[in-house]
């Protein structure tokens, strides 16, 4: 295996930058080696990208396994992405098992709604009085992570519909509570107000968009630490999903589009709040993988850039209790033609990626 002198900077901490660093039997040494031809690389280097909301399983056209979600993974690895959650599986991600070639993947089973009150195909549909149940199956199919929807438009409102929960708080409190007996942690989707107060008593592990936040939610999130992943780039859709309802259900449409006109200064509101933000794509229907420079250079326009390139790497890794760049962990590293922190664009295009000590471009 090719061993490697990083000549710099390395950005080994959010608080640490280091001059030097090896890659030595794929692993990350800040001791020079002896005897070891080495090949160097220059530039900026910081941890492999997160991507901490992804769904691997979904393609442009919905639901998609085997080939494809193998091909989502190395898009996202060719894009510098080492590191993926995927937040809700629309089917399966067992291709992905025991490959070494591809992010690794924090998973989150299926997606768990209720039926009728999600998108067509994609989620393990059951009645609220099962949803513990299922999120116990769900976190010990997936070891990891459990993704419950937890509002959505309820169609069945007919002029009234809007976005609506699709549990009692009691319910949801005993589905965190069942998953959490499993050792898994929870994440939900969240476009509504009226499901934050409920998560948050819930012990909710972390939040997905949090369009509905309010001051004080935002107060609670920052004050239990639960971190927020805003999608930006998925919000900007909501302008085209108030538009296609506006005839039917003005009301649902109405609220999207406020959510759409404040969505830049929200993801400000919550950074000022306090709250950990961390950068995902919601890649898979309307965003396509690989994106996640895209995604960070929108927070950008909403927080300082050192705290995007954070939420992206260090922040994220430690959140998920993930390695980094400390001496010894694995060599799962982009490098850079310049410091992210002060030109956030240059994660477009990484000079190196390099996972596992391996160099994939
Ligand atoms: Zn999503």
């Amino acid at each position: 295996m090719t061993a490697y002198e990083l000549t710099g900077p390395i950005l080994a901490a959010e608080d640490r930058t280091v001059g030097k660093a090896w890659v030595v039997g794929g692993r990350v040494t800040y001791e020079r080696p002896r005897h070891t031809d080495v090949t160097r690389i220059g530039g900026w280097v910081i941890p492999g990208l997160v991507d901490m909301h992804c769904h691997l399983s979904v393609g442009p056209s919905g639901p998609v396994d085997g080939d494809l979600v193998l091909k989502h993974a190395l898009t996202e690895r060719d894009a510098g992405v080492l590191m993926v959650r995927d937040t809700g599986s629309a089917s399966s991600l067992e291709v992905l098992d025991g490959r070494n070639d591809v992010p690794k993947v924090y998973r989150s089973g299926r997606f768990i709604a209720r039926p009728k009150r999600y998108l067509k195909g994609y989620a393990v549909e059951v009645e609220p009085d099962e949803l513990a149940a299922e999120a116990a199956r769900q976190a010990r199919a997936s070891g990891s992570w459990v993704k419950i929807i937890a509002d959505w438009i309820d169609r069945d409102l007919g002029d009234e519909a809007d976005l609506t929960p699709l549990w009692s708080p009691t319910q949801l409190a005993d589905a965190v509570a069942a998953a959490h007996a499993e050792g898994a942690r929870v994440t939900a989707h969240t476009f509504a107000t009226e499901s934050l107060e409920p998560l948050l008593d819930a012990d909710v592990d972390c939040i997905e968009h949090g369009t509905g936040m309010t001051d004080s939610h935002m107060a609670r999130a920052a004050a239990s630490g639960t971190p927020v992943v805003p999608t930006v780039l998925q919000i900007a859709n909501f302008a085209s999903f108030a538009a296609l309802a506006s005839e039917r259900f003005p009301r649902f449409a109405e609220r999207m589009r406020r959510m759409y006109e404040a969505r830049h200064e929200h993801v400000t509101r919550m950074w000022e709040a306090g709250i950990t933000l961390l950068t995902g794509t919601d890649a898979g229907s309307s965003i396509a993988h690989g994106d996640l420079a895209r995604e960070a250079a929108e927070m950008a326009r909403c927080i300082p850039a050192v705290d995007v390139v954070a939420g992206a790497t260090w922040r994220a890794r430690t959140f998920l209790g993930a390695p980094g760049l400390a001496e010894g962990e694995p060599a799962d590293l982009v490098v850079l033609a310049r410091d992210p922190r002060e030109d956030i664009g240059v994660l477009a295009a990484p000079t190196v990626v390099m996972l596992d000590g391996v160099t994939i471009i």
